[in-house]
């Protein structure tokens, strides 16, 4: 690429575009590298307008899922832009969101039964929030408040931030927020409670069974028992990232944590929503995340992964109770006022159908499982490093905590943008991460080889050995 127009476009953009979750000056001033501009992709890889090749060691934020430029996904798009690339699902219908969501329910947990369409994690937790609400009016129960835990995300709408914990991202909007109730995040690695001795995960029984002898006495979990069994009677829903809470550093949940929360869910009569946004399709290993706990919530939120990475949808899933309970005449206002310009886009749906049928057909999940235990055994090597606190994994995604000291996990200064700088360095070296606060993430598309994962893995470990 002539350097000419590489300046012309980084000042366009400068001049003219504010990146989502970027603080503007730190870009303008390249702090702390100069903008990459990315050109093309071919699975795992994504290329500059150099034509230099980057490894995309996060599946361009946890949204591909079968590598770039797939040929069946690539084909079965233009397939459907030769028929229509837009139409609205108000009053009309279409045959790609209609075979979508009947391969859905195939593979849903048994008791979802209906499917609700939008296009992107935030509004699909949105309407989970609005029909579970509108649920206990039709109930007669006056139900106004959520639940949910700290470190949780789920999405910048002011209803998704409502129920989101992260204070760095969620703090500012505070006053405009409906009330939820938070419990502590089952962050066991910086947990207070915590006893030195105790080696986690805990096991399903250590869980049940917390007033006991495992030492932490489960008060992540009591938290949760304590607030829903004081409140349900205002709860109209209790929300949970399954088995991983994504977006706040990877935090993975002690065995058996998800299961005891669903439970008390179910005891108190308090709905369950699970947010599958970055869990669902394969991430984990199965795919649902829910399904390594048996765990059938009364709405899944889908999105990222759906369409392989390529195009905007979301889905809300729910059960015939809540969809029953909408159903009356129309003076009767029992409706479900929502919905999208873009809800079920033709071109999304056909993506979405195209990597359904590659899961199933392709048999991806029996393929990944050995991919799987390579990343462990890699991960297992790497914890042993001096400044590796704590690594955190379930299935493909990853989340390596840096520490100035292992011994007593103290963090480094926040204001050394460690974590940052370190995926600045991997990118130089051709593998794109990126770093929430000092943990680095990996997130990693189910096509990712075990060369590929070597290779991410041992960058990771080049770089903190230059700290
Ligand atoms: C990414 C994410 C969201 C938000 O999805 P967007 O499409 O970015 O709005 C919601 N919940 C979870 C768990 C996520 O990881």
């Amino acid at each position: 690429m002539d350097n000419k127009i590489k300046t012309k476009l980084i000042k366009s953009d400068k001049n003219n575009i504010w990146h989502p979750f970027t603080q503007m000056a730190d870009w303008i001033n390249n702090d702390p590298c100069e903008p990459l501009i990315i050109d093309k992709a071919k699975g795992s890889y994504l290329y500059d307008i150099d034509g230099k090749k980057y490894l995309d060691g996060i599946s361009s934020l946890w949204v591909n899922l079968l590598g770039h430029r797939n040929p069946k996904i690539d084909k079965a798009i233009k397939k459907q832009i030769d028929k229509v690339s837009h139409t609205t699902f108000l009053g009309l219908t279409h045959s790609p969101a209609i075979m979508l969501a009947e391969k859905l329910i195939s593979i849903l947990p048994k008791n979802l039964k209906k499917i609700f369409y939008s296009d992107n994690g935030s509004t699909a937790v949105e309407v989970a929030i609005k029909m579970a609400y509108q649920y206990w009016q039709f109930k007669g129960e006056k139900r106004r408040f959520f639940f949910s835990l700290k470190n949780a995300y789920h999405g910048d709408t002011i209803g998704a931030v409502s129920v989101g914990g992260v204070d760095s991202f969620h703090s500012s909007f505070k006053s405009l927020l409906f009330k939820s109730y938070f419990a502590m995040s089952p962050y066991c690695y910086r947990c207070a409670y915590r006893k030195k001795e105790i080696t986690f995960p805990l096991n399903a029984k250590d869980f049940r069974d917390h007033n006991s002898k495992v030492g932490c006495k489960g008060e992540c979990i009591r938290q949760v028992k304590d607030i829903i069994s004081k409140n349900h009677k205002t709860i109209a829903a209790a929300i949970i990232e399954p088995l991983n809470q994504a977006a706040s550093g990877m935090l993975v949940m002690p065995k058996g944590y998800l299961k005891e929360y669903a439970n008390i869910c179910k005891r108190y009569d308090v709905l369950l929503i699970c947010d599958e946004v970055a869990t669902g399709f394969g991430r984990t290993g199965k795919m649902f995340a829910v399904e390594h706990e048996d765990v059938n919530p009364d709405f899944m939120c889908l999105s990222k992964g759906i369409t392989g990475g390529y195009l905007p949808l979301a889905v809300t899933a729910t059960t015939d109770e809540i969809y029953n309970a909408f159903l009356g005449k129309y003076e009767e206002f029992k409706t479900f006022f929502h919905g999208h310009s873009y809800t079920a886009n033709p071109l999304a749906c056909a993506a979405a159908n195209a990597t359904l049928d590659i899961l199933k057909k392709d048999n991806i999940l029996i393929k990944l499982q050995p991919k799987i235990k390579y990343l462990e055994k890699e991960l297992a090597h790497l914890s042993k490093h001096k400044k590796v606190g704590n690594i955190r994994h379930c299935g493909l995604m990853v989340g390596i905590e840096i520490v100035e000291d292992k011994k007593t996990s103290k963090s480094y200064d926040y204001k050394l943008k460690l974590g940052a700088r370190v995926c600045t360095s991997m990118r130089n070296k051709g593998v794109i991460i990126r770093n929430l606060g000092d943990t680095l993430v990996l997130f990693l598309p189910l096509t990712i080889t075990k060369k590929e994962i070597s290779k991410i893995v041992t960058t990771v470990k080049e770089e903190i050995s230059c700290l």
